[in-house]
């Protein structure tokens, strides 16, 4: 069942897009400025990936799956937009950032099951409620009537750069090509898998943030929600 614009009168924005081109740095930005609620669905792959390194669940043993999807709860504390996620009540939001997890994420999210339970909980997230939410399907999968979809896409080197001095401080060992490698990685991951690849609806609005300042990105989408406030 899918419930959204048609159903009731709140306003959607989906945000999808490659990995580290800023989407969540703009999705948090136009939430903030909108007073909507934000939901980074990656943070919930994340979480998910995390629970399968801990607790060495095979990616190809159904069974096994499915009972890891039954113990997994996941919960936002959102405070002042900046994504706090908890697994099984453990706070988790810096450890799912770390490269064990970014080298399985994509694995995991590639599981039929795994995704039809975190579209299943994203879907209730946004329903009623006006709300912001950034991932690869949301457009496409979680919210295909969503009132704004945006594609963001950014030079893969742009992006790499830019998640190198994001996490740069609390990771020194961590290079630059490593990161660019990841990022790759993960597009490809992300764009070949069979359950909804990263693909951009064909009615979202592409956004290249290359050569934009995050003013730039927050008032280019402000002025694609502007018609449904
Ligand atoms: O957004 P972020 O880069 O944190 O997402 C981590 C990973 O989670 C992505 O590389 C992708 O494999 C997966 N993901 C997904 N669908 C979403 C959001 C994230 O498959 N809606």
């Amino acid at each position: 069942m899918y419930f959204s614009g048609f159903m009731s009168n709140n306003i959607v924005v989906a945000i999808d897009g490659y990995s580290s081109c800023g989407k969540s740095t703009l999705a948090k930005a136009l939430a903030k400025k909108l007073h909507f609620i934000y939901v980074d669905s990656g943070a919930m792959y994340r979480a998910v990936a995390l629970y399968f390194l801990r607790n060495n669940i095979d990616s190809n043993n159904h069974e096994q799956i499915a009972e890891a999807l039954k113990d997994i709860h996941l919960n936002f504390h959102s405070r002042d937009y900046q994504t706090h996620i908890t697994l099984n009540d453990e706070e988790v939001s810096e450890e799912i950032r770390l490269m064990p997890v970014s080298e399985k994420v994509s694995e995991v999210s590639a599981i039929r099951e795994v995704r039809k339970e975190m579209v299943k909980q994203q879907q209730r997230m946004g329903y009623s409620k006006n709300i912001v939410m950034d991932g690869r399907d949301i457009g496409t999968t979680v919210f295909p009537a969503a009132n704004v979809k945006i594609f963001m896409t950014a030079d893969p080197k742009v992006r790499a750069e830019r998640r190198y001095k994001e996490i740069h401080d609390k990771n020194p060992e961590i290079t630059l090509e490593d990161i660019f490698e990841n990022i790759a990685h993960r597009d490809y991951q992300d764009t070949t898998r069979e359950e909804s690849p990263l693909v951009r609806a064909a009615d979202a609005i592409i956004l290249d943030n290359t050569n934009l300042t995050p003013e730039q990105q927050l008032q280019f989408a402000l002025d694609k929600v502007e018609p449904f406030l």
